[in-house]
């Protein structure tokens, strides 16, 4: 399977080598063109304004939502679950507008920036630990959105389908299983597709 890390802005290289440990040809992407070669796509942490800009004046709003429409999985961390979101409290517009979820950016406040903590994930059988950087929350889901963790009874591990969004950074540790889990819902759909 060959995904790619959009690589506009972000946490590029460290999402390249966990898809690598979890077994992946993984490639970054600067260019819509090389989506056509891709069975799966990241979509990192950084800042989402920032890669929400870049998306645009770069093709990839309409690139990657094909992509998607096509039964090709994303995954998007951090900034990256922001850019897949349907709604962003607090703002008009948002990017992608994939998953029917609404996000708050920056959601644990100045006192918790940054931290780290060991957090159940359906499906992934022991905790995985996790990386929360200015991270943001998912505050409510549709009906066809499945919580798959939450820390301190708040959303921060999502799918819907053949997208998955994490509030956090599974990429920052050598904690693998995220991107392994990921890997296995591109393999279905490739399976499904063939
Ligand atoms: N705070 C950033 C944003 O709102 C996300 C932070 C991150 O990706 N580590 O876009």
């Amino acid at each position: 399977m060959k995904i790619g890390v959009l690589a506009l802005q972000g946490a590029v290289a460290e999402h390249i080598r966990s898809l690598e440990a979890a077994g992946a040809e993984a490639v970054a992407v600067k260019r819509v063109e090389e989506l056509s070669e891709l069975n799966g796509l990241v979509i990192p942490g950084g800042e989402s304004t920032t890669i929400g800009k870049l998306m645009r004046r770069y093709g990839f709003m309409d690139a990657i939502r094909d992509f998607s429409a096509e039964g090709k999985p994303l995954f998007g961390t951090c900034a990256g679950l922001i850019v897949l979101a349907g709604k962003i409290e607090g703002q008009e517009d948002a990017h992608l507008e994939l998953m029917n979820m609404t996000v708050a950016r920056n959601a644990f406040g100045r006192q918790r920036e940054s931290f780290e903590t060991d957090l159940d994930v359906k499906g992934i059988n022991e905790p995985i630990r996790a990386v929360f950087i200015r991270a943001p929350l998912i505050k409510s889901v549709g009906p066809e959105v499945d919580v798959l963790s939450t820390y301190k009874g708040e959303i921060v591990t999502a799918r819907q389908g053949t997208l998955l969004a994490a509030s956090y950074h599974p990429e920052l540790t050598d904690d693998y299983r995220l991107h392994a889990y990921f890997l296995e819902m591109v393999k279905e759909a490739a399976l499904a597709k063939a």
